[in-house]
């Protein structure tokens, strides 16, 4: 699976520890993140990102661009709800993109945790379901 990984400074913390606690089952997917997230990330573990720009300099839109086309399997933003972000446009547009493509999107850490644990076990399968005409790889290589 392809997975974005995006933090809110007072959550940046957080998502590195949650990435650490399963830096098992994160290791066996390809990962993206924006620029500050992606460096804390790597700093910490052993895994290996593909960073875009900082989320202010358009790193959203830039994995926004991505689910729009149906490159992103999972969405892991651990927003900030009680600070106002100069982008947050952009944050309401890759929100929305996750909608319009149904990309499943963690906004908080309980969820995310769910998600991955289904996710460890096989579960997800949410996309296929909406798009039943497309394979995964099919998706992938498609222009
Ligand atoms: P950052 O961007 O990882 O570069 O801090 C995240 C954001 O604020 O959207």
């Amino acid at each position: 699976m392809h997975i974005a990984l995006i933090a809110h400074d007072n959550k940046k913390d957080a998502l590195v520890n949650f990435v650490l606690a399963y830096e098992d089952i994160f290791k066996g997917h390809t990962l993206y993140a924006t620029g500050t997230t992606g460096s804390r990330i790597m700093a910490a573990t052993s895994l290996l990102i593909e960073r875009v720009q900082s989320g202010p300099l358009g790193g959203d839109q830039q994995i926004g661009a991505r689910i729009a086309e149906d490159k992103m399997d999972l969405v892991i933003f651990i927003r900030d709800p009680l600070t106002a972000q100069p982008h947050d446009p952009d944050i309401a547009a890759l929100l929305r993109l996750c909608d319009v493509h149904n990309v499943p999107v963690a906004t908080n850490l309980a969820t995310a945790e769910a998600i991955i644990r289904a996710m460890d076990h096989g579960d997800l399968n949410w996309r296929y379901v909406v798009h039943p005409d497309a394979s995964k790889e099919e998706k992938r290589t498609r222009k």
